[in-house]
């Protein structure tokens, strides 16, 4: 097991992910949030996740779950659960004034060399660290929901954070078992985001022309699209499909491009209520708004299994 201390701030459903990632990698955890009565709830959800994950064959790490269960300890008090650690993992509300907040206690309380990282998925640092002491040590670590099962961190520094603080993350995140990627600068959607968007833009513009159902278009996806990107990515794509990426490029461009130029519309200035409603209408038969808890249940369920089978492979 490894000594090293690691301390996460807010214990909601991040901080209890980042918890039992880093729990599971042999480290001891130190959780604070400011409602003591979540505190409590989040160390027993942990355990028994753990527990289910375990019984179901799906635990990430070393040692049984009450083993890594015992690496979490919580506190009420965000100087104990800072002192001595070496790597803050903060999991706070998405609140501009909030990040700042908490970051400025944090910043007061640690020493030179730690590292501090937000969980955020939309602020950028700059915008909550500037006038920290420790600003070069501050950065974005933003994982996917649920991270237990989808491994991908976006790493993204604040201009001023230093390229050893970045390297230095990467590499613990490696050793955790996530898969980070770094991000050059700062972007508003980071790069999941950026691509995400893109995706849902065809996907409105198509069901409003009325090109195919909603069903369909969800299709698309999950058994065209997403089982191959389970594996290889959209540029690596171009480059199987034909002999190297250069010849896709010189076979395949001017078709794509064209594709592009003269059929795909602006980008969806809102997506707009009215067809929400018409998709909505939809799935009221396949996933009623009452059914959106078990939906999500039998996702993360199945995103278990894959990231399981990725591992095997
Ligand atoms: P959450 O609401 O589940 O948990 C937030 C926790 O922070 C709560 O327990 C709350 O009591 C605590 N808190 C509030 N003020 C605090 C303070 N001053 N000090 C310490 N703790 C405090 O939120 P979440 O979904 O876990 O999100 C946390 C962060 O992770 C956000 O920035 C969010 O954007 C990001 N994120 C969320 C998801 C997601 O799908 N939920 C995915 C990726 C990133």
């Amino acid at each position: 097991q490894n000594t090293k201390k690691i301390s996460i701030v807010g214990s909601g459903l991040i901080g209890q992910n980042w918890s039992m990632i880093f729990a599971g990698a042999g480290y001891n955890v130190c959780l604070f949030d400011v409602d003591p009565a979540q505190l409590e709830r989040a160390k027993s959800n942990i355990s028994s996740t753990l527990q289910r994950y375990e019984k179901d064959g799906l635990m990430r790490g070393t040692g049984t779950a009450v083993e890594q269960s015992t690496r979490v300890s919580t506190s009420t008090s965000l100087e104990e659960c800072l002192r001595s650690t070496f790597y803050v993992q903060e999991c706070v509300p998405e609140n501009l004034e909030l990040k700042t907040k908490v970051f400025a206690q944090i910043d007061n309380v640690i020493g030179d060399d730690v590292i501090v990282a937000s969980s955020s998925s939309c602020l950028v640092a700059s915008s909550f660290t500037e006038k920290c002491n420790h600003r070069d040590h501050m950065l974005v670590a933003h994982p996917i929901n649920p991270p237990y099962f989808i491994p991908l961190v976006e790493m993204v520094p604040a201009p001023w954070t230093k390229p050893e603080v970045m390297a230095t993350t990467r590499t613990l995140m490696e050793e955790i078992g996530q898969s980070p990627v770094s991000l050059k600068r700062e972007c508003p959607g980071f790069a999941l985001n950026r691509l995400q968007y893109a995706c849902i833009n065809e996907a409105w513009n198509m069901y409003q022309s009325g090109l195919l159902s909603a069903e369909d278009i969800d299709k698309v996806c999950y058994d065209g699209l997403g089982p191959r990107y389970a594996f290889i990515g959209p540029l690596e794509t171009m480059h199987l499909n034909a002999d190297g990426i250069v010849d896709y490029c010189k076979r395949y461009a001017e078709g794509a491009v064209d594709v592009q130029n003269k059929t795909f519309k602006p980008i969806p200035t809102l997506y707009d209520v009215p067809t929400a409603e018409k998709i909505q209408a939809e799935y009221n038969t396949t996933i009623p708004l009452d059914k959106i808890q078990n939906k999500r249940q039998w996702r993360d369920n199945r995103l278990a299994a894959l990231a399981k089978l990725k591992k095997e492979m």
